[in-house]
C-alpha cells in the first residue's frame, strides 16, 4: 500500500478522536476486513454460509457479521441468491442511527438518496416496517441499473428504485419521513480498502466535494417532512465535508441535531461541530473494525401537514388474472398486482398507494418485484419473482449441489432427468436461485445472461 501523502495527513491533525501513529500503521498493515449483512428472510445463520470461516457479529447490527477472511463471493451460490449483502462494517452503523431517531414500529416513507450500489438501502430496508415504502434514488444511469440489480436480488417488494437528480425530490414536497444522503465525497476513510484512491486525493478535491454535498441536501431537503429525520454521512474524514457540512445545515434549515448514544466498546468517536456544538459520529479504521465513516443525524423542526390523498389509481391486473398469479406468491403477504409493459409487477398496498405519484414525478427504473409474462396458458415468471422474498414456497424446486449450482449460474446446461416437467426453481442451500423449465428431453436455462457468472475459477475445496 502507499504511504499516505502529508498533504493528507496534515489535514487530519487536530481531528477529534485521531491518532496518528496507530492510524499510520492501521493503513500500513495491508489488513482487510470482510463483512456483510444478511438478508434475514433468506437466510439467518451467517455461520452456516460459511462453515470453514470464523464469523462474529457487527456489534451495531442485528444482521452484519465479520468473516476471517474474504471467500470468493462469485463462487458462492448464495450470494446470487441474495442471503447476503457484502458491505463495510462502519455504515452499518445507520442501522443504529435510524433506532435511535426514528419511529420504525410505523410504516415509513424512506428516501435513499444517493443510493448505488445499494449498501445503505438493503439495509434501510431491512429495518424499516415492512408496509414502509422506500426509494432507492441514484442519480448515474449506469449505477441506477446496478443498485437495481442488487436490490431485485435482495428480493424485497416495498423498494421503488428511481434515476433522479438530487433537486426532482422538491416536487416531492414534504413527502419523506426519513431522508439518507450518503454523499459522494473525497473517500479518504476508504485508502485502506482502496489505495489507488490515495493518488487521486486532494484538498481541492475535497473543497468541492463539500460544495457538492450542499447542494444536494439543499435540493433534497426540502422533501422531507417537518419532524422528519435526514441522516448525513460520508467515508471522508474531512472537516469540510463532516462537521462543516453539520454547521451549515443548521445555519441554513429548520433543523435540529440529533446526539446518539453510543456503547464505549463501539470506540465510535463522538465529533462535535465548530460552530454550532452538533453531534456527529467519526469511525476510525485503528478504533473500530471498519473504514473510516462519518454520519450525524437531524430532525425537521415544525409539525408535519395531514398527508394529501392520491387521487390518482394505479390500474391493476383484473382478478381473473390475479388469481393465476396468486399460486405462484407467499400466502400471508398481501400482494397488489398491475401489468405494466405487459408485465405482471407485485407491489405492497402502501406502494400501489404511492406509486401514480412517483410515477408522475420521479423516472422509475424499478418497482416492487417483477412476476412475469402472463400468456394465455401460463406465466413466464420472471428471474425477480424467483428471487423475491414474496414467492410461494411450495412451487417446484430442485436442490442442486454446489457444481451443479455453478453450472446454473454460468449458464451452461444442466441434466436434470427424471425430474417433475415445467417450470421449477434452482435452489442452493434451499434458497431460489432462478428458474429452469424442464422439457421431457432437456432443461433450458432460464438464469439471466447478463447476470452469469463469467470469470473461471470455482468455489474452494
Ligand atoms: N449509499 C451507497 C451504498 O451504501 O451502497 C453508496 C453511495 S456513494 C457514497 C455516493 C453515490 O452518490 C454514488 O452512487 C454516486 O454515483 C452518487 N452521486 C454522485 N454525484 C451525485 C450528485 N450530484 N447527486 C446525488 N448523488 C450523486
Amino acid at each position: 500500500m502507499p504511504s499516505l501523502p502529508s498533504a493528507f495527513t496534515d489535514t487530519l491533525q487536530g481531528l477529534p478522536g485521531y491518532r496518528p501513529g496507530p492510524f499510520m500503521e492501521v493503513h500500513a498493515s495491508g489488513e482487510r476486513i470482510t463483512s456483510l449483512r444478511l438478508q434475514p428472510l433468506k437466510a439467518t445463520d451467517a455461520a452456516a454460509l460459511f462453515p470453514r470461516l470464523t464469523v462474529t457479529p457487527v456489534p451495531w447490527s442485528r444482521y452484519g457479521y465479520y468473516l476471517s477472511s474474504r471467500p470468493s463471493f462469485t463462487f458462492d451460490p448464495s450470494f446470487h441468491a441474495g442471503a447476503y449483502y457484502v458491505q463495510e462494517a462502519s455504515s452499518m452503523f445507520l442501522e443504529e442511527a435510524l433506532r435511535q431517531t426514528a419511529d420504525l414500529q410505523q410504516p415509513l416513507k424512506a428516501l435513499d438518496l444517493c443510493a448505488a450500489p445499494g449498501g445503505k438501502s438493503t439495509l434501510m430496508q431491512g429495518v424499516l416496517h415492512p408496509q414502509s415504502l422506500l426509494v432507492a434514488n441514484e442519480v448515474i444511469k449506469p449505477r441506477a441499473s446496478l443498485l437495481a440489480d442488487n436490490i431485485a436480488r435482495w428480493g424485497a417488494e416495498n423498494v421503488v428504485v428511481t434515476n433522479n437528480d438530487p433537486r426532482d425530490f422538491a416536487r416531492l414536497e414534504e413527502y419523506f419521513d426519513v431522508i439518507v444522503a450518503d454523499a459522494p465525497c473525497s473517500g479518504s476513510g476508504l485508502f485502506r480498502r482502496d489505495p489507488e484512491a490515495i493518488n487521486e486525493w486532494s484538498q481541492e478535491n475535497v473543497m468541492l466535494c463539500s460544495q457538492r454535498q450542499q447542494r444536494i441536501l439543499a435540493d433534497v431537503l426540502p422533501a422531507l417532512k417537518p419532524g422528519g429525520v435526514l441522516v448525513y454521512s460520508t467515508c471522508s474524514y474531512a472537516r469540510e465535508e463532516d462537521e462543516a457540512v453539520m454547521d451549515w445545515l443548521l445555519e441554513n434549515f429548520e433543523l435540529e441535531n440529533c446526539p446518539l448514544q453510543l456503547l464505549p466498546e463501539w470506540h465510535i468517536v463522538e465529533t462535535v461541530s465548530p460552530r454550532h456544538r452538533l453531534h456527529g459520529y467519526r469511525f476510525y479504521p485503528d478504533q473500530v473494525k471498519g473504514e473510516g465513516f462519518f454520519i450525524a443525524c437531524f430532525r425537521k423542526k415544525g409539525m408535519a401537514a395531514l398527508p394529501k390523498k392520491n387521487r390518482a389509481h394505479l390500474s391493476l391486473l383484473p382478478p381473473r388474472e390475479a388469481a393465476r398469479i396468486i399460486p405462484w406468491l407467499k400466502k400471508d403477504g398481501a400482494h397488489v398486482m398491475m401489468l405494466h409493459n405487459g408485465e405482471v409487477i407485485i407491489l405492497t398496498p402502501a406502494m400501489a398507494e404511492e406509486l401514480p405519484l412517483l410515477q408522475k414525478n420521479l423516472y422509475i427504473r424499478k418497482a416492487g418485484v417483477k412476476a412475469g409474462q402472463l400468456t394465455a396458458k401460463d406465466l413466464v415468471p420472471d428471474h425477480q419473482l424467483a428471487v423475491s422474498t414474496c414467492i410461494g414456497a411450495d412451487l417446484p424446486a430442485i436442490e442442486l449441489g454446489l457444481e451443479d449450482a455453478l453450472r446454473y449460474l454460468r449458464k451452461e446446461d444442466l441434466q436434470l432427468n427424471g425430474t417433475q416437467k415445467g417450470w421449477a426453481l434452482m435452489r442452493y442451500n434451499g434458497m431460489n436461485m432462478g428458474w429452469a423449465k424442464i422439457l421431457p428431453n432437456r432443461t433450458n436455462n432460464y438464469y439471466p445472461k447478463e447476470m452469469r457468472i463469467l470469470k473461471a475459477g470455482t468455489a474452494e475445496p
